[in-house]
């Protein structure tokens, strides 16, 4: 008897519930991925998102021929493809990893229903994408925690489920065809310094990390120019990396570091718990409070300069063009960006959501809107109308200047500090560099936002 296991973002062959499941139940398994039409109609992934699924198909379909088997990709709608290769393999029961956007539980509704109609089972398995699953701890009287730190301390009182070693052996029948895989030499538009994708990859970048980078975490992870944090997001986003593994082997190391790792682990799930109980968070306010935001058309300028990196804060400019070249921003980055669009520019945060979205390789439905939401104040974030000030920010976390100066070559001949305030500079020193000046005066968008909030 054959198994289908279709994979969706847990693009690995460790620690793998679904596949184990499959494996332990069948003689053959179908590994199957569908390029799914609906994803790509609506536009949700910008081509280095794509680059890297690409990289991470290849590396599944190396890691199964390891082990005898290869994987199956199919494209279209992914109900009738996930039915046509049931149909090809005689396969009486799908696995796959439970999701939490309100399009994971549609299509897990939607395969259930159809697979039930052919006498098929769905086996939906959970804690494959988070450590927890969501719904797992809850506070009383509601469906999930609105608060970071008591659900952190429920979820780190709750141990994650034992890790699976990786299958020896998958045989995959003959006769079930595939496309083609697709590769990341297909697309265009791709950002210069794109990480490369696949199990491998993040399994070596992980051991990596934990030799050279974790211990020290705590200490460094907000220094911007350090490049200090692990980058495994777009790993954990893709499922290269089990989140259970990682957590259990940070553990293990019983240093603080590696416990404010686990700590940001946590954050993830987090915000997954969140999305699982509220899948209208993807577009609509968590909290509203009653903004008014500036509309896309009359702030056209000041979100181009933004989106540009030329808004004329240094540190702005610096992560803005980071994200640009890399398809991956600094956290610190993203907080200090996404407070100046929505706060300093009052733009809607779903304006700075889209734009993050279309580039990030680690652009993710749950981190993204949600944490979107909390700098714009609409979300789970208890200071709602805090404002961070670029100036201070690039002064605290950007010291000696050097990310700008990585990141903003205009400025790289100014020393030190000095950069942060380059309209400070002498006039002729600034004639030489060709910078924008600032967009506008900080304390006019901080005047304009607390009228907006009802502050002042
Ligand atoms: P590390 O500091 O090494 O942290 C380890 C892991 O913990 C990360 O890989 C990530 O999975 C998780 N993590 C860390 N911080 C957070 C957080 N605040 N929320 C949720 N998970 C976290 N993260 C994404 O994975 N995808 C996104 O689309 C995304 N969009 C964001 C948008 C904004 C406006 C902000 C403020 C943050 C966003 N984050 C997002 C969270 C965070 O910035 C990134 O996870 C982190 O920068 C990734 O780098 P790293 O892997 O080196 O992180």
């Amino acid at each position: 008897n054959t198994s289908v296991v279709l994979f969706t973002s847990d693009l690995r062959v460790h620690d793998h519930p679904p596949l184990r499941a499959a494996l332990a139940g069948a003689e053959t398994v179908v590994p199957l991925f569908v390029l799914d039409r609906a994803i790509e109609d609506i536009g949700f992934a910008g081509p280095n998102r794509r680059a890297f699924l690409a990289d991470c198909l290849t590396g599944l379909d190396r890691r199964l021929r390891d082990r005898g088997g290869r994987l199956v990709v199919r494209g279209g709608d992914l109900v009738e493809q996930v039915r046509a290769v049931m149909a090809d393999a005689d396969a009486a029961d799908l696995h796959m990893a439970a999701g939490v956007s309100r399009y994971a539980h549609d299509r897990e509704r939607r395969l259930r229903e159809a697979l039930a109609a052919d006498g098929r089972r769905l086996h939906v398995h959970d804690a494959v994408i988070t450590v927890l699953p969501p719904g797992a701890v809850t506070p009383a009287g509601s469906d999930h925690f609105a608060v970071f730190t008591p659900y952190f301390r429920r979820w780190s009182g709750q141990g994650p489920r034992a890790v699976l070693g990786a299958p020896r052996t998958v045989r995959v029948p003959d006769h079930v065809t595939s496309l083609p895989l697709p590769t990341r030499e297909d697309l265009t538009g791709l950002s210069p310094g794109l990480p490369r994708g696949g199990e491998s990859e993040g399994r070596a970048r992980w051991n990596a990390w934990l030799r050279d980078g974790i211990d020290r975490y705590g200490e460094r992870h907000d220094a911007l120019a350090d490049d200090a944090t692990s980058k495994l997001s777009p790993h954990l986003h893709f499922g290269t990396l089990s989140p259970v593994e990682l957590v259990h082997r940070a553990r293990a190391r019983s240093t603080p570091g590696a416990e404010d790792f686990v700590r940001q682990l946590c954050w993830r799930d987090f915000h997954h718990q969140v999305l699982a109980a509220r899948p209208r968070a993807a577009t609509a306010d968590y909290r509203t409070r009653g903004d008014h935001w500036r509309s896309p058309r009359s702030a056209a300028r000041d979100i181009r300069a933004w989106q540009e990196g030329r808004t004329g804060y240094p540190i702005v400019d610096a992560a803005m063009r980071q994200l640009l070249h890399e398809g991956w921003m600094h956290n610190r980055g993203r907080l200090l960006t996404a407070s100046f669009l929505t706060k300093t520019l009052y733009v809607d945060w779903r304006v700075g959501a889209r734009h993050f979205q279309r580039l990030l390789v680690d652009g993710d439905l749950a981190n993204n809107q949600l944490n979107w939401q909390w700098m714009a104040g609409t979300g789970t974030d208890s200071r709602p109308n805090r404002v961070l000030n670029p100036v201070l920010q690039g002064k605290r976390y950007d010291p000696d200047g050097a990310y700008v100066r990585r990141w903003v070559p205009e400025l790289r001949e100014v020393r030190g500090a000095a950069v942060h305030e380059p309209w400070k500079l002498p006039a002729e020193e600034r004639a030489r560099h060709d910078y924008p000046g600032p967009l506008l005066e900080l304390a006019e968008g901080l005047g304009r936002f607390r009228r907006a909030r009802g502050l002042d």
